[in-house]
């Protein structure tokens, strides 16, 4: 299924999204000052059309630099070169680009196109998880994590948390702001996974203060620090477990279900010819030293003729007959995550782990975050109307940056499979 904006949204086209970034990127101070050959609003903007026309290197965005069109469609009046590009990137501080993300997120709110992705009871479902983009035994920065190996030899190497709002029914996603996982300012060791995800929530409650969210995380996730967290900044949770890691949860939901408290419950869906069995049980404890951290557990198997699949999840949500099979949508919808978003930014035309430049300070994360952010503009909803004008009549013009992308791009081919089957 996919989200249909109605006509008229015409803050949400490419045009006026373009003109948002670039307003929101010109509010970023420049270190350098005003006596620049090249904005640094200009350099930023380069770097986002870049994406945004997924050019596979610097180099062959520079050929589209030179043939024109950068500035009637993003308004850069000189796009600056690739080494220029590169210069000028480097110092910006990736925090300064997360304006761009909630000016983007406010325009959708305000055409109410996020109206069809609430989840649960107002609630939004927002999927979490770490991905590398860089490795290297001999390119590195201020900010790359290292990885000391036994004969010495280092590997240096990016990741970020990346996160996006998400629905089962729908293949759009809403990227959010990532967080970076850098070496942090001050300290000799790598920043990991589990500390970018406290900074994350923190700063998805700055963002979002009333916004309801539901987060959705694997099972490395589900630990007692972690859901006190989550639970700390009014968030929900539906979080992976694993027999192999929360062994003593497991051994009290078998203590539990043999004293007649796991209630089970399966629902057919003869259509599809499937069976959807659960057994799910409130109160529980998450781990022997942590009981005090309550958890209400779900055990879930989807058995079709010719294999079964199992999933198991905790959730701070009380569990019943009534709500147990949207929970589980809920929890298996975190592979768009992986699948829709950093799948797609890897292999359909984003390049995520194409190593665009390093720089010595910040350049490799700014980039990354500026493909996020082009990523986010080209999800916009208003291209599942466009998507059928392509179809039908070529290119509808001017409606959806996914048409621009089409028009313009040197990768027609990946990104015109994506526009058709919107
Ligand atoms: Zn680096």
């Amino acid at each position: 299924m996919s989200i249909v904006a109605p006509k008229g949204r015409k803050h949400l086209s490419a045009d006026a999204l373009f003109r948002l970034v670039r307003s929101s990127f010109a509010n970023i101070t420049d270190a350098r000052g005003e006596e620049v050959e090249i904005p640094l609003t200009d350099a930023l903007m380069s770097a986002f059309a870049m994406f945004s026309l997924k050019s596979p290197s610097l180099l062959a965005f520079d050929k589209q630099r030179i043939e024109g069109n950068l500035e009637t469609i993003y308004g850069i009046p000189r796009a600056p070169c690739d080494t220029r590009m590169r210069e000028r990137l480097d110092p910006v501080s990736p925090e300064s680009l997360r304006p761009s993300f909630t000016s983007v997120f406010r325009q959708l709110q305000r055409g109410k196109a996020l109206e069809d992705m609430v989840f649960l009871d107002g609630h939004y479902l927002v999927a979490l998880d770490g991905t590398g983009y860089f490795s290297s035994p001999t390119i590195h920065c201020a900010s790359c994590l290292q990885k000391v190996h036994r004969n010495g030899s280092i590997t240096y190497y990016h990741q970020m948390l990346g996160a996006a709002l998400i629905h089962p029914d729908f293949r759009e996603v809403i990227p959010l702001m990532p967080e970076p996982i850098i070496k942090q300012d001050g300290t000799e060791k790598n920043d990991c996974e589990r500390n970018a995800a406290k900074r994350f929530i923190a700063k998805l409650r700055q963002d979002h203060p009333h916004l309801k969210f539901i987060i959705t995380e694997d099972s490395l996730s589900s630990n007692a620090p972690h859901i006190e967290t989550l639970h700390d900044h009014g968030c929900h949770y539906i979080l992976g477990v694993k027999e192999g890691d929360h062994a003593y949860l497991f051994k009290q939901v078998q203590a539990a279900e043999e004293a007649g408290r796991v209630t089970s419950y399966d629902r057919h869906d003869r259509a599809a010819g499937v069976v959807h069995r659960f057994r799910f049980v409130n109160d529980m404890p998450l781990n022997e030293s942590r009981s005090d951290v309550r958890v209400n557990f779900i055990e879930y198997w989807e058995v079709s003729p010719d294999k079964v699949q199992h999933f198991s999840w905790v959730t701070d949500f009380r569990v019943n007959k009534a709500n147990v099979y949207k929970l589980m949508r809920g929890g298996r919808a975190r592979w768009k995550i992986e699948n829709e978003t950093f799948n797609t930014l890897k292999n359909q035309g984003y390049n995520f782990d194409h190593n665009y430049g390093h720089g010595e300070q910040n350049l490799s994360v700014v980039l990354a975050v500026l493909m996020m952010l082009a990523f986010l503009v080209d999800q916009v909803p208003c291209f599942a109307r466009c998507g059928r004008n392509l179809a039908a009549n070529g290119c509808c013009g001017s409606a959806c940056a996914r048409c621009f992308s089409v028009m313009l791009s040197s990768r027609c081919d990946s990104c015109s499979k994506l526009c058709f089957t919107a």
